[in-house]
């Protein structure tokens, strides 16, 4: 893990600028962005859609809120 040297305070609503060259270091400028809890540290990472069922991520469509990829809907419709 890299250390910045860079510290930001959350604002009142709980805000939290990225600082610029970290998302252009890491390719997040205007993109989803993931939440993880590991112990006490915040992991953000650029979001991935991926596959509730296989975590894949080929062809993707929502339903019911949730992704499934093409491989697992066809496993699941049974063809
Ligand atoms: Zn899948």
């Amino acid at each position: 893990m890299k250390n910045t040297g860079i510290v930001k305070k959350i604002d009142e609503l709980g805000r939290l600028v990225i600082p610029k060259e970290i998302r252009s270091a890491l390719g997040i400028d205007k993109e989803n962005v993931e939440f993880f809890m590991d112990g006490d540290k915040l992991i953000v990472t650029k979001w991935n859609a991926h596959c509730v069922f296989c975590g894949g991520t080929d062809d993707m469509v929502e339903y019911k809120e949730k992704l499934i990829c093409a491989g697992c809907r066809k496993d699941i419709a049974g063809n």
